[in-house]
């Protein structure tokens, strides 16, 4: 490891980042997109051995969907309530 390699971040990144946080913190629960499987915050996931409780943004990096083994990125909001 020598000098730092990591690239600069704009601030748009930024911004884009704690949009999807934010997004991701209001939707009730996270549809994988490959395989349609739902992670929802109040069941938790047994196979990771998720209590719970936890929402999206506390699962552990490590996390990938449980059917499929893609990681968090393939996960979009999946919104039960519609307020439209
Ligand atoms: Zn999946």
């Amino acid at each position: 490891m020598q000098g730092n390699t990591v690239p600069p971040t704009g601030r748009i990144d930024l911004i884009l980042d704690e949009l999807n946080r934010q997004r991701f913190a209001n939707a009730s629960a996270m549809q994988c997109k490959v395989c349609w499987y739902v992670y929802d915050p109040e069941i938790g996931c047994e196979e990771w051995d998720i209590e719970p409780g936890t929402s999206f943004n506390d699962l552990p990096e490590h996390f990938t969907c449980p059917q499929c083994g893609n990681d968090k990125s393939v996960f979009l909001p999946c919104e039960k309530e519609n307020g439209d």
